[in-house]
């Protein structure tokens, strides 16, 4: 680093975070990033939960913290509505319909929505398009390990790149992480046949 901006000490928008955490779910670690291997986010653009945004803003670095999300301010309530039953001849062969498989399906908006697979029956799958932490009190401890200022590309993506990972020049394609591959028919089908009401 050889520019003139002094280094930034606090955490704010704008800000490329090098954050390590431990994220627990009814006493479960789920997730870890250590001091060594930390998450790079750009903070103040919606790349984290919007509870561990807010508190995280205004850290130090160095700075140690525990934090409790209740589930508004995580990966929202869970919604019994959320689960649906689709008939088993609907799906397509390639897709593996097992029990706790992630799956993405369009929605009726047209968005990719995930799904996870929780019930498999001789001629019906039920899938639950909660996120899988919906509802669930998220217990984090956090440490700011570095701050830096993002650069004019990663402002302009809405997020932190790794400082070893090549420039992602197709980055439209990096904002939703799935393969285009044998999604087709998935949308398909749940385009045309999803209807609420
Ligand atoms: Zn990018």
């Amino acid at each position: 680093m050889n520019d003139n901006h002094t280094t930034p000490t606090q955490v704010a928008k704008d800000l490329v975070v090098s954050l390590a955490y431990t994220l627990k779910v009814a006493g479960e670690i789920l997730d870890e990033a250590g001091h060594d291997d930390p998450l790079l986010y750009l903070h103040g653009h919606k790349n984290i939960v919007p509870g561990l945004e807010r508190a995280l803003t205004g850290m130090k670095v160095g700075e140690t913290k525990s934090v409790v999300i209740a589930p508004k301010d995580g990966y929202g309530d869970y919604n019994e509505d959320d689960v649906e039953i689709i008939p088993r001849s609907e799906f397509p062969d390639e897709i593996p319909l097992e029990e706790g498989v992630e799956i993405l399906v369009e929605d009726d908006e047209g968005e990719e929505v995930s799904a996870t697979i929780v019930e498999v029956t001789k001629d019906k799958v039920t899938l639950d398009f909660n996120h899988p932490l919906a509802g669930k009190e998220l217990h984090f401890e956090v440490t700011i390990v570095a701050l830096r200022e993002a650069t004019e590309e990663e402002l302009e993506h809405g997020h932190a790149h790794d400082e070893d990972m090549e420039d992602d020049e197709d980055w439209e394609d990096d904002e939703d992480w799935d393969e285009e591959e044998d999604d087709d028919e998935w949308e398909e089908y749940f385009g045309e046949e999803e209807d609420e009401e």
